[in-house]
């Protein structure tokens, strides 16, 4: 296996959760622990948190209300979450005004929330966080993150919008990939790039043919540990542990 690409993003295995039918690179041996061995994964704080915030953000878009070219939004949010939710607001209340001022407001809604994708080409599938149909009416793609980790690393951020594209494939006219970095207050942005996706493709097949030969090696790169559901099983970790 070409280790260059052996990580493909920080939740590398985040998405071994979200993926039933098959894997999208990062670490083989965790497809083992969770298909062939069937141990469940750990929940950590952090993926409880991304989870919680998941669905709150999800419920904005059910509750929001436009009344008289105003923005409403009736409900509370949880004191651990505001920060988070704080900046997301702050950005769909730009995102808002901006369509008033340009009489779009017909695409405010996101087209895509919390979809599942499949490209059954390359044996991959995840759950797409949203779609948003521009002003223009294309297509913008998005993740949100509320770890801090990814701030560093957008290296791993844009190979994760990549798998994300390559999953959607020609359903939607993708323009952009954006990452929605709650815990830094940032949006990281970019335009889709055929180099990685082309890349991406081939760390999904190279994954895919050392697990069809049986070869479940842990990623050389630890970084993809951090948020693994497997962590704590792990026998790289276990034996730091004892
Ligand atoms: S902790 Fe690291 S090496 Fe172990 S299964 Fe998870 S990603 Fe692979």
């Amino acid at each position: 296996m070409n280790y260059k690409y052996s990580f493909l993003s920080k939740s590398g295995i985040a998405l071994y959760n979200n993926c039933l039918k098959s894997e999208n690179g990062g670490c083989p041996f965790a497809f083992k622990m969770k298909y062939i061995l069937d141990i469940p994964p750990s929940q950590s704080k952090s993926s409880n948190k991304g989870s919680a915030l998941h669905e709150l953000f999800d419920k904005f878009f059910d509750m929001v209300k436009i009344d008289d070219g105003e923005l409403y939004f009736p409900f509370v949010v949880d004191d651990n979450l505001k920060k988070d939710f704080n900046i997301f607001l702050s950005y769909e209340t730009d995102r808002f005004e901006y369509l008033k001022s340009i009489e779009r407001l017909d695409v405010y809604q996101p087209v895509v929330r919390e979809r599942m994708f499949n490209n059954n080409r390359l044996g991959i599938h995840g759950i797409v966080d949203r779609i948003d149909k521009t002003s223009e009416d294309k297509y913008i793609l998005y993740d949100y993150k509320s770890g801090v980790y990814e701030h560093q690393n957008k290296w791993g951020l844009r190979n994760e919008l990549a798998f994300y594209h390559l999953c959607v494939g020609s359903e939607y006219d993708l323009i952009e990939w954006r990452g929605l970095l709650t815990a830094k207050g940032y949006m990281y942005k970019t335009i889709p790039n055929e180099k990685v996706l082309d890349k991406v493709s081939e760390l999904v097949d190279d994954t895919w043919s050392n697990i069809k030969m049986g070869k479940f090696e842990m990623t050389k790169n630890k970084m993809s540990c951090s948020y693994c559901g497997w962590k704590y099983k792990c026998p790289r970790w276990s034996i730091q542990i004892s």
